[in-house]
């Protein structure tokens, strides 16, 4: 088939990787002037494969005001006139409960096992440089309690097959040494020596010349404006996407455009529950620091996220919840500036700290919508929220599975169009 992906972003560009590698021709329609430049550029670059609990949990409504109020906090409302806002943070509190929680939680980390089942011999068979490591991953806690219901969580992802340690204060730093200035600030942590970190934005550019070179059509600086959709008795299709430069006609449409999915869906009649929650990074070349750093970092107290690139750490965090553009406060880049030096010990960072800005396109479940819908020829890949890297390969293989009409390898349902 001709299958036309709309989005290069981390999402977009996995699954057109995959279906070309089934025999499809693929064209990507792409509305910047280059590939993975969206959320997937320098997010927080962590292959997260094991902590994938969604932002909706039971512990977010009564920390509400603590959230919203505190001037530094992680969690920021940005409060606007706009119903589409209301709706999303109400369906969010909705499923901020225990049992959705779980739910989502075992669904994610099937999702994102087959992920990793399929990016990395990925990465490793196309010679993708894109720093790939298999560190593990510390996530460590300011205090006891925080560390006692990470270790409930770990108890319940056991039972699902999760491999993880909880480790005390001394442990930490003797699994990441790089942590030893942060040693007085942690109560312990947990550790889960399958995860794994690269750069995403890397990762996009590199695997979209490599699609172009087996004959995929890359079509930068074109953007849909549309669907038009084809009304049939029992099952409608879509005909033809409408764009800024004509239309243009395939076999099958893949909406994979992250932030931009809420709109474009809306023009074929999809209600999408898709939100930006920004966020921040700065990539830095420490200087300084006691040790390199080898596992990627997750500071539960600021709930900022280390990784190692290279000769190079990716600092990423904050989730802001209705900020539309992409500007950086120096705020923001202060506080990551301050947690590398707090957590890592950098007494000094050069110049050169690359700010970011980017937007999560979040379902307020924590879970994306993948698969068909009730255009025969429409397919969606959207809302991986704070996931999309890590879910990008296992999302591939699903789209893949539908086009094909395939048995899925795991239960799809939580992912479905309708349920969302
Ligand atoms: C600060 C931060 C840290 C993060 N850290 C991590 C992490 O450590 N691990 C992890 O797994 N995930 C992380 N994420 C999440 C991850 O980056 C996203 O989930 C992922 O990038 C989403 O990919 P996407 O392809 O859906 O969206 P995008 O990368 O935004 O791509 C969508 C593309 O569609 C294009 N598009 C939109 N509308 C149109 C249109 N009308 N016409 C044509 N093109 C269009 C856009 O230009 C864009 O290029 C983080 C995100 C942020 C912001």
């Amino acid at each position: 088939m001709h299958i036309c992906v709309i989005g290069a972003g981390v999402i977009g560009l996995t699954a057109a990787y995959f279906l070309q590698s089934e025999g499809h021709n693929v064209t990507i329609i792409e509305r910047d002037n280059g590939v993975g430049q969206g959320a997937s550029a320098a997010n927080g670059a962590q292959l997260s494969y094991a902590f994938v609990a969604p932002l909706a949990d039971a512990s977010v409504p009564p920390r509400l005001p603590s959230l919203f109020l505190t001037r530094d906090s992680p969690l920021k409302l940005h409060f606007r006139a706009d119903p589409v806002q209301w709706r999303w943070a109400v369906e969010f509190l909705r499923h901020a409960n225990v049992a959705d929680a779980r739910a989502t939680t075992a669904g994610l980390l099937k999702l994102a096992e087959l992920s990793r089942e399929f990016i990395e011999p990925l990465i490793e068979g196309e010679g993708i440089d894109c720093h790939f490591t298999r560190g593990g991953k510390l996530v460590v806690y300011p205090d006891v309690r925080s560390l006692a219901s990470a270790q409930a969580q770990v108890l319940y992802q056991s039972g699902l097959g999760t491999k993880q340690t909880v480790l005390t204060r001394a442990e930490c730093i003797a699994q990441e040494p790089a942590l030893e200035p942060y040693e007085e600030r942690i109560a312990g942590g947990v550790w889960t020596g399958s995860d794994a970190a690269a750069d995403c934005g890397e990762f996009c550019a590199q695997l979209a010349q490599r699609i172009v070179q087996r004959g995929g059509d890359l079509q930068l600086n074109r953007t849909v404006r549309g669907f038009d959709v084809e009304p049939r008795a029992g099952e409608s299709a879509v005909r033809a996407l409408i764009t800024d430069q004509g239309s243009l006609r395939a076999d099958a449409y893949l909406l994979a455009a992250g932030i931009g999915a809420r709109e474009l869906g809306a023009s074929a009649g999809l209600m999408l529950p898709i939100y930006p929650l920004k966020g921040y990074s700065i990539t830095v070349k420490p200087v300084g620091a006691m040790a390199p750093l080898q596992a990627s970092i997750t500071d539960a107290r600021r709930k900022v996220v280390f990784a190692p690139l290279g000769d190079r750490v990716r600092v990423a965090g904050f989730v802001e919840i209705g900020a539309t553009d992409n500007s950086i406060p120096p705020a923001r880049i202060s506080a990551l500036l301050d947690a590398a030096r707090e957590v890592l010990g950098y007494s000094v960072i050069d110049g050169d700290v690359r700010p970011w800005a980017g937007q999560r396109p979040a379902t307020p479940s924590g879970r994306p919508i993948i698969g068909r819908t009730p255009m025969t020829n429409l397919y969606l890949s959207v809302g991986h929220g704070a996931l999309g890297w890590t879910l990008a390969a296992g999302s591939a293989r699903l789209i893949c599975d539908a086009v094909a009409g395939r048995a899925p390898t795991i239960d799809v349902r939580p992912y479905l169009y309708r349920l969302n």
